[in-house]
């Protein structure tokens, strides 16, 4: 019964650290990466609105991380 109780708050606990990521990405139709940081370099050239999206959405739309971060 112990094992199990520490089994359940070790999942709610992955679950709780599960959070939605957002990123930043230019509102440019022709933007391909999307940014950790709203100044990120990447950024910088933006000549559109920079956005706040969802990690999943972006890459849902096949963006991939700026070759600027990691
Ligand atoms: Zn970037």
């Amino acid at each position: 019964m112990k094992t199990l109780s520490l089994l359940i708050l070790f999942f709610a606990n992955i679950i709780t650290c599960k959070e939605i990521t957002t990123v930043y990405v230019c509102n440019s139709p022709g933007a391909k990466k999307y940014h950790n940081s709203s100044d990120c370099r990447g950024l910088s050239n933006c000549t559109y609105k920079i956005i706040k999206v969802d990690i999943e959405k972006a890459k849902k739309e096949g963006k991939t991380l700026c070759g600027w971060e990691k």
